[in-house]
């Protein structure tokens, strides 16, 4: 037992949370083959200090000290085998360096450990999803070093944190005269390349050059073939906003880089766009579509992404007004000149500013998005296969974008015939019939169910193509999309089936005729199954099937009052329509049948429901009466012999 207070002074050892450890291991073994990431990681560390400690102090400029160039330093020193990175930010307490050096905090976490799989190279795509932070400095070093002291505390308030990267750490107070972090890595064997400022410089180049805070490092000459080093230092990087110079000034190589240090992601962005805006607002954004889904992004409390600058001061992380909800993938920055720089989340809420900057990013995002549909499916493929789902929340979430997003969705059809989602609203259109009014689909729970519905049976024999929409949000989403490009979408399993144009004159006078000729037989029906049904029809949607249940025309689908039902929500009673296919034998037959019609009626009605992917109330009774059926057919065939 600890007592925290009395031994806070003392030094400690404390174990790492479970995950951590299982954290560090993974990384250690699948990340060797990039253990120059740990340098990008660390400096990307001091710099949000920084940031931090820039917007802190904004409001209570003595967190400065007497100290006000934020600088992140990074040198090394041969005989002891170390390297240091250190930082004048914001600095560490000893309760949020024994939080983020000892746990993990992120939210995401539970499913990423669920999702590890144990076979290392499968993991190792796992662990750059989740991001590596911090804990990769224990790819390169067998003990790691970290003194710290909090902005604003007293110089003998700093805490030293040390660990191997194995179970467990030790943590004590510290005398430490400068705000800031220093981190000191005690190398791994093999690792004595990094003990060098020429390697150091080019990683440091080569990962970190955005980096906003001037990185320097010591003077070296190189003096007979060998370097020495020289009094006075040097900054290594550019140390200017990336965001802020001129498109044609940076290249492929560092926009991906300053994506991986905004967007805290290990793999390259998939596409980004940046622009500078001037008009009643002025801004400028620099926003990134990730490669991968990260593991938090259906959490609703999950950080959005998007860091907001003022004139390049840091502001805020996650600011969420930034863009809209469906749009939370995109990692980025956006730099306002217009804001002030004490802005607030609640002012942000009503700033007018942020209205027009959140319209204009919400416009670059789905125009960049168009762009990569248009110019590489392949890429686009792969962009909807991540996020497709959460950008179909925007259909609902912002009308005023509903055509543009519409363009973008894509889904399943009868066309391909594969559950792959690649046809569009636009494709569809371009394919319709001439005479076809509507956009056709059919709503389903498995992509299966959509395929092989009923429904689709007059669409497949006249060749019209059908979207095939299985995912649980699509109900939502043709909830709000009622027409593209002036063409109404239209449920195969809703309403009259009204083909318009695409029926010719023989086949409705044909439809007339038999609605004529089964009226009797319809209204049996309808008396048989009473209060199962809202109504009895023959139809036209059948050539294969005796039956299919259809909703009316303002009702709910079936598919979304399962999915209510399922949800445990009291949706209304659902009543289905029940449409016979006169052409069908069962059906011809059932017209004179005489004996077991009560059966046979709810036969059809049973099968009708099981074929569109529902369940039955009574399956027991069900299968009575089928094996009833079943008996008195052989018993009432000609020729049929007892045994
Ligand atoms: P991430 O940066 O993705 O949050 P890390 O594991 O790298 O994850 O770091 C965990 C936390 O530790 C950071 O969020 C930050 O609060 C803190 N931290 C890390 N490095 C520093 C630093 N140099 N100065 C101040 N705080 C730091």
């Amino acid at each position: 037992m600890t007592d925290t207070t009395a031994s806070s002074t003392r030094r400690e050892t404390l174990g790492f949370q479970a995950e951590v450890r299982q954290l560090l291991d993974l990384m250690i073994h699948s990340l060797y083959s990039n253990r120059e990431i740990f340098l990008r990681e660390l400096i990307s560390n001091a710099s949000d200090a920084c940031d931090k400690l820039r917007f802190e102090g904004l409001h209570n400029p003595a967190l400065f000290e007497d100290d006000p160039d934020l600088v992140i330093r990074v040198d090394y020193d041969a005989a002891q085998r170390t390297l240091t990175i250190a930082d004048n930010g914001i600095g560490m307490s000893r309760d949020e360096v024994i939080a983020n050096l000892g746990t993990i905090a992120k939210s995401g976490t539970r499913e990423f450990f669920a999702r590890l799989s144990g076979d290392q190279q499968k993991d190792a795509h796992l662990i750059g999803q989740f991001g590596v932070g911090f804990y990769s400095s224990f790819i390169v070093a067998d003990r790691v070093t970290v003194v710290t002291r909090r902005a604003g505390e007293k110089p003998d308030q700093g805490v030293r944190w040390e660990s191997e990267g194995a179970g467990e750490f030790d943590i004590e107070m510290t005398a430490k005269p400068g705000r800031g972090t220093e981190i000191t890595l005690h190398l791994r064997e093999g690792q004595d390349d990094l003990l060098s400022g020429s390697k150091l410089r080019s990683i440091v180049r080569r990962y970190s050059d955005h980096i906003v805070q001037p990185i320097r490092m010591r003077k070296e000459e190189w003096k007979d073939g060998k370097p020495e080093r020289q009094s006075g230092e040097e900054t290594v990087n550019q140390a200017s906003a990336l965001w802020a110079r001129p498109r044609s000034e940076i290249g492929d190589e560092q926009y991906k880089e300053f994506y991986k240090h905004v967007g805290h992601d290990f793999e390259d962005p998939l596409a980004w766009t940046h622009a500078r805006v001037e008009g009643r607002s002025e801004y400028t954004q620099l926003l990134y579509i990730p490669s991968r889904a990260p593991f938090d992004l259906w959490d609703r409390n999950a950080r959005h992404g998007v860091k907001l600058y003022v004139r390049r001061v840091f502001i805020m992380d996650d600011a969420e007004q930034l863009l809209p909800a469906y749009l939370r993938f995109v990692r980025g920055i956006v730099d306002s000149a217009d804001l002030p720089l004490n802005v607030s989340r609640e002012i942000l809420q009503e700033s007018r500013d942020i209205e027009a900057i959140r319209g204009g990013c919400t416009k670059k995002v789905l125009d960049l998005l168009a762009h990569l549909a248009g110019e590489d499916q392949a890429k686009y493929a792969k962009f909807w296969g991540e996020f497709g789902r959460v950008l179909k929340e925007g259909i609902g979430e912002d009308p005023a974008n509903r055509e543009r997003i519409a363009g973008l969705l894509r889904f399943a059809s009868t066309h391909a015939d594969t559950a792959d989602e690649s046809v569009s609203l636009g494709d569809y259109v371009g394919r319709m019939k001439s005479g076809q009014q509507g956009i056709y689909y059919v709503t389903a729970e498995t992509f299966n169910a959509a395929r092989n519905s009923p429904h689709l049976e007059v669409f497949r024999s006249k060749g019209i193509e059908v979207l095939l929409l299985s995912d649980r949000v699509d109900e939502w989403v043709v909830g709000h999309l009622t027409e593209f490009e002036g063409k109404p979408l239209v449920s195969v399993a809703k309403g009259g089936l009204d083909l318009g144009a695409l029926e010719d004159a023989a086949e409705k006078d044909e439809d007339r005729h038999e609605a004529d000729e089964f009226k009797p037989f319809v209204d049996r029906l309808k008396a048989s199954l009473g209060e199962r049904v809202k109504d009895v029809r023959v139809t036209r949607r059948l050539t294969e099937s005796p039956a299919c249940l259809v909703a009316d025309e303002h009702d709910m689908s079936a598919n979304l009052a399962r999915m209510l039902r399922t949800a445990g929500q009291p949706g209304p009673a659902w009543k289905p329509i029940l449409e016979v296919n006169p052409r069908h034998p069962v059906v011809a037959r059932m017209r004179d049948q005489e004996r077991s019609f009560d059966d046979w009626a709810s036969v059809l009605f049973d099968q009708a429901l099981l074929a569109e992917g529902g369940q039955l109330d009574d399956p027991a009774t069900f299968v009575k009466r089928i094996n009833q059926l079943m008996l008195e057919m052989n018993a009432g065939a000609p020729g049929a012999s007892a045994g």
